[in-house]
C-alpha cells in the first residue's frame, strides 16, 4: 500500500533535471568555445590577408622602383658618360637585384598564380630590356673609347651589329640615347608598368575577396555566438525558475509546516513529494501513537472507563469551573462473594457490566470511572437543579438490571452515595459522597442515597 503511493508520486526528479540541464550546458558551451575558435581563427585571417596585401604593395614598389632606377642609370650615363652611372646600373642589376629579392619575396605570400604571373612578366620585360640598355651603353663606351677591359663583363661580351660597328661616335651616341629614349624603350617601359598594374589589381581583387569571404564567415560566426549566448542566458533563467519551483519554495512550505506542527504539502519535486509523503506517515503513526498512549494513560483497561488518576485531574478541572455539578460513589455490594464463588473471571465481567451500564444510563456530558477495584465514580455536569430523583432512579433501575441478570451473571447490586454541590467540585464533596455511600451500605446496600447535612443525625 504505502509502496504503491510512493510508486504513484508524479513529479520532476531534480536528480534528472540537473543530468538534462548539465548536458544542455555543456552542449551549448562547447558549440560556444568552437564558434569563439571559429571567430578568432577568420579574424587572424582578415588581419594575415591584409598584411599580405601591405606587403604585395611593398614588393610591388620594389620592382617597380628596381626598373625605374636601372632606367634613370642607363639614361644617365648616355647623357652624362660618368661610368659611375654604369657601376650603379650593375650594382643594381646583380648585386642589389630589388627586382628579384621581391620575386623572392612574394612566394611567402598567399596570392593568386595570375597576380603572380603579371608581376613574373613584367620582371621578364625588365630582363629584356636590359640586353637593348647594355648595348645602348656598350655604344656610349665605344664612343667615349673607355677601356673596355675596365667595364662590366656584360658590356665587354655585348657585339655591336656590323652596321653599327661602322657608325661615327656621334652617330653611336645619338642611337645609344635614342635606344632608351625612344618609342620603342618607352613603350617596353610602359608595358612592364603595365604588367605591375595588372599585379596591384589582381591583388587588391584577392584581398578584397579574401576579406569579403572572411568578414562574411565572421559575421556568421559572431551570429551564432550570439545566438547561443542568449539561449545559455534563457537556460540558466529557467533553471533558477526551476531551483526556486522545484527546491526553495519546498522548502520554505516544509520548515513552516514543520514549525507549525502540522502534515508537509505535496509540493516541489518527486524527491520533495517523497520527502512528504514519508513524513505525513510517520507524522501520522506518530499522532496515533501519542493518542493511544493517552488514552492508556487515562482509561482503565479492563472497563474502558476514565481511571482513577484522569478520574483526580477531572476534579481538579472542575473546581477551577464553579458550576453545578454531582458527584456519585458506586460500590459493588459483597462483590468479594462473586470472586470467590464464580472464579476472578466472572467478577471481571461484572465490573465490565457494571461500567457499561453506567455508560448506557448517563449522559455523554457525565463522566463515569473507575476509581477502585469494585468502585466506580461519576461526575455528573450541565446540571439546572440538583438531580437527586434522576439519579435515585437511574440507580433504582441499574440496581433492576443487575438483580435480574438475562444470562449466567450472577446477581449484583450497587451501593452509591451521591452529593451536589452548586459550585463546582468543592474539597469537600467527595467525603460527602462517600459518607452518603457509607449510610447506604449501613442500610442494607443496593440503593442511592445524596449526601445531606443532617443524614448521619437522621439515621
Ligand atoms: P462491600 O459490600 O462491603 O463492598 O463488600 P465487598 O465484598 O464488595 O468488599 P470490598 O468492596 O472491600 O471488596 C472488593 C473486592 O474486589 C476485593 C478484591 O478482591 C476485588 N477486586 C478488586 N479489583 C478486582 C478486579 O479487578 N477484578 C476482580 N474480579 N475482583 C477485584
Ligand atoms: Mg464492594
Amino acid at each position: 500500500m504505502e509502496e504503491t503511493r510512493k510508486k504513484s508520486i508524479k513529479g520532476i526528479k531534480i536528480r534528472s533535471l540537473n543530468l538534462i540541464m548539465l548536458s544542455v550546458s555543456c552542449i551549448l558551451y562547447i558549440l560556444l568555445i568552437f564558434a569563439t575558435i571559429q571567430s578568432m581563427q577568420r579574424y587572424e585571417a582578415m588581419v594575415s590577408t591584409t598584411n599580405d596585401h601591405i606587403a604585395c604593395e611593398e614588393i610591388t614598389s620594389l620592382v617597380a622602383n628596381g626598373s625605374n632606377y636601372l632606367t634613370e642609370q642607363v639614361r644617365l650615363y648616355t647623357m652624362t658618360f660618368d661610368t659611375q652611372h654604369m657601376d650603379n646600373y650593375f650594382t643594381e642589376a646583380y648585386t642589389t637585384q630589388r627586382r628579384d629579392t621581391a620575386l623572392e619575396q612574394l612566394q611567402n605570400y598567399h596570392i593568386d598564380n595570375q597576380a603572380y604571373d603579371f608581376l613574373s612578366t613584367a620582371l621578364d620585360n625588365s630582363n629584356q630590356l636590359m640586353a637593348r640598355e647594355v648595348y645602348a651603353m656598350k655604344l656610349v663606351s665605344i664612343a667615349q673609347e673607355y677601356d673596355s677591359s675596365s667595364l662590366h663583363e656584360d658590356i665587354q661580351n655585348a657585339r655591336l651589329t656590323k652596321e653599327d660597328q661602322g657608325l661615327s661616335p656621334e652617330e653611336m651616341i645619338e642611337k645609344a640615347r635614342d635606344m632608351v629614349f625612344g618609342t620603342v624603350y618607352q613603350e617596353s617601359k610602359a608595358l612592364i608598368m603595365e604588367n605591375i598594374s595588372y599585379f596591384v589589381d589582381s591583388v587588391i581583387e584577392y584581398t578584397q575577396q579574401n576579406q569579403t569571404e572572411s568578414s562574411e564567415v565572421l559575421k556568421h560566426t559572431l551570429l551564432r555566438q550570439l545566438i547561443l549566448i542568449s539561449i545559455l542566458f534563457v537556460e540558466n533563467l529557467i533553471v533558477f525558475f526551476l531551483i526556486v519551483r522545484l527546491i526553495i519554495n519546498p522548502l520554505q512550505i516544509y520548515v513552516k509546516n514543520i514549525k507549525e506542527d502540522k502534515r508537509l504539502e505535496f509540493v516541489g519535486s518527486y524527491e520533495f513529494k517523497y520527502l512528504a509523503l514519508t513524513y505525513n506517515n510517520i507524522f501520522e503513526l506518530n499522532a496515533a501513537n501519542e493518542l493511544s498512549l493517552r488514552h492508556q494513560a487515562e482509561h482503565d483497561p479492563l472497563t474502558g472507563l476514565i481511571n482513577r488518576g484522569a478520574f483526580d485531574h477531572l476534579k481538579q478541572l472542575f473546581a477551577a469551573n464553579k458550576n453545578p455539578l454531582a458527584l456519585l460513589i458506586i460500590d459493588v455490594d459483597k462483590f468479594k462473594l462473586v470472586n470467590d464463588g464464580y472464579g476472578h473471571e466472572m467478577g471481571d465481567r461484572v465490573l465490565q457490566n457494571v461500567a457499561r451500564l453506567l455508560e448506557e444510563n448517563f449522559r455523554s456530558t457525565d463522566y463515569p470511572a473507575r476509581i477502585g477495584g469494585d468502585e466506580f465514580a461519576v461526575i455528573m455536569t450541565d446540571l439546572a437543579a440538583n438531580p437527586r430523583d434522576l439519579v435515585i432512579s437511574k440507580i433504582t433501575a441499574i440496581n433492576e438490571t443487575l438483580l435480574h441478570p438475562s444470562d449466567d451473571m450472577p446477581r449484583v447490586s450497587l451501593s452509591v452515595g451521591a452529593a451536589y454541590s452548586e459550585n463546582g467540585f468543592t474539597d469537600d464533596l467527595y467525603k460527602k459522597a462517600d459518607s452518603a455511600l457509607y449510610q447506604v451500605k449501613e442500610h442494607g446496600r443496593c440503593g442511592c442515597r445524596f449526601y445531606e447535612k443532617d443524614a448521619d443525625k437522621k439515621a
